[in-house]
């Protein structure tokens, strides 16, 4: 997520060494170094075998450069960045994005056809309106008559990405559209530091921003990374399962973690676009496995929408590693694929 509400660990899924020292003590010849910090309103954290030590200070300095880029193109939070200037333009001529950029728009429009518009990148006008974008938490519910306004702002039909020899451009054919592309900021931003490590010629790392993952290759003790996928609680650090992600990307989306309370009711901050109000079902978290962070994260927020019995019939058609919490009257229901189970820790997958 982009948001800068609070800044809290949403990191519901982890990486090993990391918060749970899941992988054991490092090895002394080939010890990992980590560089950890602040970014979109998350952590982030890069941890790397094999990198000199020497080193450690060039490549904080790429991947913080990385970072302020990515955000810079992303934020709704900033007034400048790329994003929010496109939302503040009041007309329809194609804009200038870059190609990353571009693609992303491309795998959420995708996305959000696919879950029947559920995920939709539009969505900003409902988001602020609710008080989980850069505007304050509303005091008051909003009325029907505010939901309806809001509604009438969105769709992904309005949106168009077009890619030409001379660049990448972004058009809305409605002036007044509001793009909120954080549901797949911190997947964007995960890809792109994982690629920013293998140019440097790493190839046995585990990147993460926020709840998205990508780790390649082996970690100091020479063994596959694995990643927890945190229970469904408040509490930091309560492992679920633990996933070798076999260079693969991996994203939690969840509705236990940001949220707050208004007329007694809990507010998640994923907004149902077809109601224009923030899901209220039985699904607390999807976490999904995807050849990217960026498709990954994605998914999930689409699939919290949905709902755990749509969520698993898409994950079905579409053949997606998907992993999903539910809450029970007695505790919490958990639901998975068989792609997402080939990737379970050999000790999980009798489950
Ligand atoms: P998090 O890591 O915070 O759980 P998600 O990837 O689930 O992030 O994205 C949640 C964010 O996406 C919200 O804070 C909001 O800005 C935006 N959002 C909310 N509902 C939708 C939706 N239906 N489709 C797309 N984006 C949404
Ligand atoms: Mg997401």
């Amino acid at each position: 997520m982009l948001s800068n509400r609070h800044l809290i660990a949403t990191s519901l899924v982890i990486g090993c060494g990391a918060l749970l020292g899941a992988c054991g003590p490092t090895n002394e010849n080939q010890p990992a170094v980590v560089i950890s910090g602040t970014t979109m309103g998350t952590y982030y954290r890069v941890s790397m075998v094999g990198l000199d030590k020497s080193r450690e200070p060039e490549l904080r300095q790429q991947i913080e450069a990385q970072l302020k880029e990515d955000d810079h193109e992303l934020s709704t939070y900033k007034n400048d960045s790329v994003l929010s200037r496109f939302n503040q333009y009041q007309g329809t001529d194609p804009q200038p994005i870059s190609n990353g950029m571009a693609d992303a728009i491309i795998t959420s429009l995708r996305i959000g056809h696919k879950t029947d518009n559920e995920m939709d990148i539009t969505v900003g006008p409902l988001v602020n309106l609710w008080g989980f974008g850069p505007t304050k938490e509303p005091v008051k519910m909003p009325t029907q008559q505010q939901i309806d306004a809001a509604r009438a702002e969105i769709g992904l039909q309005h949106l168009k990405v077009i890619q030409q020899v001379n660049g990448d451009f972004l058009q809305k054919d409605m002036p007044n559209m509001y793009v909120d592309l954080s549901t797949v900021g911190e997947g964007y931003a995960t890809d792109h530091l994982a690629r920013l490590v293998e140019g440097n010629g790493i190839s046995n790392y585990l990147v993460s921003v926020g709840g998205a993952v990508v780790s390649r290759g082996h970690n100091p003790e020479g063994k596959p990374w694995q990643v927890a996928i945190q229970k469904p609680t408040d509490k930091e650090n309560a492992v679920e399962a633990i996933v070798d992600l076999q260079g693969m990307g991996i994203s939690t989306s969840g509705s236990y973690r940001n949220y707050y309370e208004l007329d007694g009711k809990r507010l998640s901050h994923i907004i149902d676009p077809a109601t224009g109000r923030p899901i209220t079902h039985k699904l607390v978290s999807a976490t999904v496995i995807a050849p990217t962070a960026l498709e990954a994260d994605g998914w999930d927020t689409g699939l919290m929408v949905l709902g755990t019995q749509k969520a698993l019939a898409l994950a079905e058609k579409e053949h997606l590693a998907v992993y999903l919490i539910t809450k029970e009257p007695n505790g919490f229901k958990i639901t998975m694929t068989p792609q997402f189970k080939a990737y379970l820790r050999k000790a999980d997958k009798s489950r």
